[in-house]
């Protein structure tokens, strides 16, 4: 596994850099943002906005939240992350004026930025684990399959901490590029297998996978913390599409369940 990169990373690639830092809240380290982050957020949206998408994306993204709700997410946590992140900085511009749209999209190499649904959907499912709905925090998370990084940005906003891993070289530098927009000391993107997991910093309250294996990795079931939970795409036996599956850690043992179906990119194994 190489060596994983740090926040911030150099210089912010939108010519500005948002303040943020870290303040300790109830003994837990939260992103504390020196001005609001949306506000960040927004002179980013200002200068990054393509032709066509108008000065600022926000009513854009409300919009967005609203078709959110219309098919039955509910998690307000979750929208309030949506707010403040705008989904186009993480496309190309050439696909920005869709970033709204509850579509899946190309981050290139093969790869797609899931839906917002799906990735708010998955989100909602981590929330309603048993810590995240006793701490109102998803806690220490590890996410598999960074992609653009977008949805990393929405769990820093959720998490203590977040270790995100993704394999191809290529995307692991557009997340990071991405991502220096903002001052996320929090947040480690690392370049390496995700079905190993990440055991320096286990064990992990939250594990989110935006790929889908025909079995869960052992690793990750050993780095999930007591109370902690789950939730990745996972195939079905017998070639019946795949599935998201929840599992939470008790202290007595593993609770599986699987919810509706899903379309993910394959989980692959090893790094390029
Ligand atoms: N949430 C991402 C979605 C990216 S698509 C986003 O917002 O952009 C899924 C990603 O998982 C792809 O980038 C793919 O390269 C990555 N992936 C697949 N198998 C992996 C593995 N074993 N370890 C780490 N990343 C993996």
């Amino acid at each position: 596994m190489s060596k994983p990169s740090r926040f911030p990373l150099g210089l912010d690639s939108m010519g500005q850099a948002p303040a943020g830092a870290r303040a300790k809240t109830d003994g837990r380290t939260v992103l504390r943002p020196q001005r609001p982050l949306h506000e960040a957020a927004r002179d980013a949206v200002r200068q990054a906005a393509p032709q066509g998408l108008g000065l600022d994306s926000q009513p854009m993204r409300e919009r967005m939240i609203g078709v959110l709700r219309r098919e039955g997410i509910r998690c307000e946590p979750v929208f309030e992350a949506m707010r403040r992140v705008p989904r186009h900085v993480f496309v190309d511009t050439a696909l920005a004026n869709q970033a709204y749209e509850d579509t899946s999209l190309p981050i290139g190499l093969g790869q797609t930025i899931s839906k917002p649904s799906v990735v708010a959907r998955m989100v909602e499912l981590l929330f309603e684990g048993a810590q995240a709905r006793a701490g109102g925090s998803l806690g220490r998370t590890l996410e598999v399959g960074t992609g653009c990084g977008y949805q990393t940005a929405l769990l820093a906003h959720l998490s203590s901490r977040v270790i995100s891993i993704e394999r191809l070289k290529p995307l692991f530098e557009k997340a990071g590029t991405n991502l220096s927009a903002w001052r996320l000391d929090h947040v480690r993107l690392v370049h390496g297998d995700g079905r190993l997991g990440h055991g320096p910093n286990a064990p992990y309250e939250s594990i989110i996978a935006a790929a889908g294996g025909d079995d869960v990795p052992q690793p990750w079931l050993d780095q999930l913390a007591i109370g902690g939970r789950l939730v990745a795409p996972m195939h079905r036996s017998g070639g019946r599409g795949q599935v998201l599956l929840v599992i939470d850690r008790h202290a007595g043992g593993l609770v599986r369940t699987e919810h509706e179906a899903v379309h993910f990119v394959p989980l692959k194994s090893g790094i390029a």
